[in-house]
């Protein structure tokens, strides 16, 4: 059975005390590869590499980091094939959404921040006669990069490149769960000629090696993406050693759609199609995905029924096959976390109007995590259910009637990652855009990216954005150098 191995000092290498644990596949119930269960002993190692390495990374020409960067870029796309199929395998995604999302964006993110190292500039402020101030922004060194489940080297290299980019040196920790791109990427690193120590990569849970390397008093940054939980919980720790951090936590997110959005029957298509879309990508698992639809009441029966038929005819399925559009639930512990809110849907006095069961696929998929899309109807907003992430294939429904009344059942929750708004009225969807308390809000599109855009949440779902200039600021420092004439 395959053992990975951690990344440190450009080379590959065994945990100092020899322990691994299970990585299993989610649509077999298998185990199918080992993991190191690092500690503080292969920290420190990588701690040592990184200030070995520090200096120099910092000193390149940000034109020869760009190279660098560039050259790994081309790196992942060569094995962009053996790195989708390494992701639906270890997360249980279908494999064309690995290779169309996955698989693409990492080799995207690096490729946009290696741009970025050659673009970022800094300011200056003229005092006329007197002086000039002008500011540097200094690499901040020791960085820590840690990454959750659902979309494993995309939200990695998301983190990693902006760090790499801007002159740090990098120690990163992919999930526990889904750790094999993150292991494929370590060697493509070293294909690419990433000088040693600039990136190290240890495996392991989040308590073995997650909590120490927030802890460490050499790592001055840490860049976290995961559950708003465990991001409280580094917040708590790192907040008194006065450490930069970003926190990109859990959502709620709500999509508003009204009858305008369907004034004719392509754009009824087109919306029940997205809707379908940004509810369930990813068997629901994207910090993105909407978990609570809001619709017209003068178009919510129609729409309902056609959202019901778009997501029963979802193919569940072997992530492997092609064909298949709905895969596993990443764990065992996570399945039975979604589906202990199916059942608490129930209690609470909803009704299932799609899904709900547990799928027995058979052959080789048969002992694995696969649940129905599932779409629950009559429920409050202030039950359980619309107010927990649930992050799984399950979303509520509900009829509203003013824009008023959506707003307040949108902003409802402790969580402010994203919102969609669906409507032709233009101004409609300014008002709406203003006054939802999110990061992030999409208007007749979901999941529309462009890196250059601030990324991040507000309210329970995050401290600090990322992407384009605002992931460069966060990775450096500024320094005012104020010269008197
Ligand atoms: P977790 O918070 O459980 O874990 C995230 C990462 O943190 C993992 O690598 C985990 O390691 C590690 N970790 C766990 N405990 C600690 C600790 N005490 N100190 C340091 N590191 C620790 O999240 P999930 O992996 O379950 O990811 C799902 C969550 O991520 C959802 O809430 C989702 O909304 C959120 N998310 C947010 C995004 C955003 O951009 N806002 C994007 C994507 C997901 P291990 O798993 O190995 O224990």
């Amino acid at each position: 059975m395959e053992k990975i191995q951690n990344y440190i000092n450009g080379e590959l290498v065994a945990p100092i005390d020899g322990q691994y644990i299970d990585n299993y596949e989610p649509a077999t119930g298998k185990v199918y590869s080992r993991i190191p269960e690092s500690n503080h002993q292969d920290l420190q190692q990588a701690v040592n590499a990184c200030k070995q390495a520090q200096k120099e990374w910092a000193n390149l020409a940000s034109e020869q980091r760009s190279i660098l960067l560039m050259k790994l870029a081309d790196a992942i796309e060569n094995a962009s094939e053996e790195l989708a199929k390494a992701e639906a395998i270890d997360n249980g995604k279908p494999i064309a959404l690995a290779r169309a999302v996955d698989s693409y964006r990492s080799a995207a993110n690096i490729r946009f921040f290696a741009n970025a190292a050659t673009q970022f500039s800094s300011e200056a402020h003229d005092m006329g006669a007197v002086g000039v101030n002008y500011t540097l922004r200094q690499p901040i060194g020791i960085v820590g990069c840690i990454s959750p489940w659902n979309l494993p080297l995309y939200l990695f290299t998301w983190k990693i490149a902006p760090a790499l980019a801007s002159g740090n040196v990098v120690i990163a920790k992919p999930s526990e769960i889904t750790p094999m791109t993150a292991y494929i990427f370590s060697r493509l690193c070293i294909e690419a000629g990433i000088p040693k120590g600039v990136i190290n990569i240890l495996h392991g849970s989040g308590q073995s090696i997650g909590s120490p390397l927030v802890e460490h008093p050499d790592v001055k940054a840490i860049s976290f993406t995961g559950g708003s939980a465990t991001g409280r919980a580094i917040a708590s720790k790192i907040a008194p050693m006065l450490k930069k951090y970003s926190l990109e936590l859990g959502g709620k997110n709500p999509a508003l759609i009204f009858e305008d959005s369907c004034n004719t029957e392509q754009d009824f298509d087109k919306t029940v199609s997205e809707v379908a879309r940004l509810a369930f990508s990813n068997q629901g698992q994207i910090c993105l995905c909407g978990s609570r639809l809001y619709i017209e009441r003068k178009l919510y029966p129609r729409f309902k029924v056609a959202l019901v038929k778009s997501i029963n005819a979802l193919k569940i399925g072997d992530p492997l096959n092609e064909e298949t559009q709905h895969g596993a639930l990443v764990s065992q512990a996570h399945f039975n976390k979604v589906y202990s809110y199916i059942e608490l849907a129930e209690q609470e006095g909803g009704t299932i109007i799609a899904g709900g069961n547990k799928v027995k696929l058979s052959g080789r998929c048969e002992q694995g995590y696969f649940l129905q899309p599932t779409i629950i109807e009559g429920l409050t907003i202030d039950c359980r259910v619309n107010q927990e992430e649930i992050f799984g294939p399950v979303c509520t429904i509900q009829p509203f009637d003013s824009d008023e009344e959506v707003l307040g059942y949108a902003n409802g929750t402790e969580y402010g990652l994203a919102a969609s708004v669906w409507s032709s009225n233009v101004s409609r969807c300014h008002q709406m855009s203003s006054q939802l308390e999110f990061g992030i809000v999409w208007i007749n599109s979901w999941l529309l990216r462009d890196l250059r855009t601030p990324f991040g949440g507000v309210k329970s779902s995050g401290v600090g954005r990322e992407g384009g200039l605002e992931a460069m600021r966060f990775f450096t420092e500024a320094k005012n150098v104020c010269i008197k004439y």
